[in-house]
């Protein structure tokens, strides 16, 4: 089984905490349209041994593409891989691009599930961070889309923001559980290079809050969503049961994933391959096709420290057996003393020989899986 994502990188505005390859010059539209059918076709051959069982529409911002556009990309790719009866097909939803019509039509396409933006529930809090929609438009465009019988909605969230109260956070994290929806996906406010909000926090106009405080926050987003029905299966989301994403957890189950468009990245087990992220070299694709792909081939290691990233940050957690199964005796013992260190530091916890983070775990979970990274377990072992 296998994924496919779709980048479409156009965006209306900036929003000042996003790195993501976007370009806010939309009259490359139709061009890049044409392209992205064409690199359907050049990839056909490297899902060759596998169906497709989800489609991803992701950004950018896809709801700037009308829904009819969407469904042509959608045959597209029917028409040259093979998809599973009733595959997941996700959009990611700019609020302010949803009208009644526009939903209307999104309801006549194969897309079943929904992903929104929303991002934050006061005005001020979208302002600071540049979006362009306002919380009583994300709030209907919710409830439009449930009248017109979506039933697999996803919101987004962010949390962590400078001077954000913590009456405000939980008034926040009640708000999206009132909206009764199926998914919820909350990230930390991050200060990506080259970002506005990096700049301003460099400069010093900017300050983020304590590592204390954003732990706060974390605990209680987790205690929330959980006591309202929410499955905390990955760091930074929660579904209810049956309504994970299955796209995104075929990344964290190591399946094979084709990315098409600009800065897309693909996976086919063996090798890692990325899209040039430029727009311009993307739609002369049809004639320089070789130009716009990177390739990697993904070392033992590689593999192995990527298991231990996503392992840790799922609740499917490390499975030590595996380990010794893939990666040998020897591995798997040094890995399990290291995995004990923080279990008796209370980051990890054990069960039946598997392995996950505790709440103080989570929070720090880059610098665990760090040093449980294979260059780093072995070294110590010999140490
Ligand atoms: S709409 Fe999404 S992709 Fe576009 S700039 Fe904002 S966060 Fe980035």
């Amino acid at each position: 089984m296998a994924g496919i994502y779709v980048h479409i990188p156009f965006c209306k505005s900036r929003c000042y905490y996003c790195d993501f390859y976007t370009v806010t010059n939309l009259k490359l539209a139709d061009s890049f349209f044409k392209a992205l059918t064409f690199e359907i076709s050049l990839r056909k051959k490297m899902l060759k041994n596998e169906k497709v069982e989800t489609i991803y529409f992701g950004g950018g911002t896809p709801s700037l593409f009308t829904p009819e556009r969407l469904q042509l990309i959608i045959d597209e790719i029917r028409s040259n891989f093979e998809i599973i009866d009733s595959p997941e097909i996700t959009i990611e939803l700019n609020p302010d691009d949803i009208t009644p019509t526009y939903v209307r039509k999104l309801k006549a396409t194969e897309i079943n599930r929904v992903s929104l933006g929303i991002q934050a529930f006061y005005n001020y809090h979208l302002q600071l961070m540049n979006r362009r929609h306002k919380v009583f438009g994300a709030l209907k465009s919710v409830e439009s889309l449930k009248e017109e019988g979506f039933h697999n909605i996803s919101i987004d969230l962010i949390y962590g923001l400078p001077e954000m109260t913590m009456v405000e956070w939980e008034k926040t994290l009640q708000k999206a559980v009132n909206m009764n929806i199926q998914h919820i996906s909350a990230y930390h406010l991050t200060y990506e290079e080259g970002t506005v909000f990096d700049k301003l926090r460099k400069s010093g106009m900017l300050t983020p809050p304590s590592d204390e405080k954003s732990f706060i926050q974390f605990n209680t987003m987790v205690d929330h969503f959980e006591e309202n029905g929410f499955i905390h299966y990955e760091l930074s989301n929660f579904g209810r049961m049956g309504r994970f994403s299955k796209h995104n957890v075929s990344y964290w189950q190591n399946k094979p994933y084709l990315g098409i468009g600009p800065s897309a990245h693909s996976y086919d087990g063996k090798k890692r391959y990325w899209n040039v992220p430029d727009i311009s070299k993307y739609i002369r694709i049809d004639k320089k096709s070789d130009d716009i792909q990177s390739e990697e081939i993904l070392t033992e290691t590689d593999r192995f420290n990527e298991y231990i990233m996503t392992g840790l940050r799922t609740y499917w957690g490390i499975d030590l057996n595996y380990i010794q199964r893939m990666y040998g005796q020897e591995l798997s013992k040094a890995i399990e003393t290291k995995l004990n260190s923080f279990v008796l530091s209370n980051h990890v916890r054990e069960k039946e020989q598997k392995f996950y983070l505790t709440r103080e775990g989570m929070f720090i979970s880059d610098s665990i899986a760090a040093e449980l990274f294979k260059e780093h377990v072995e070294q110590s072992s010999v140490e």
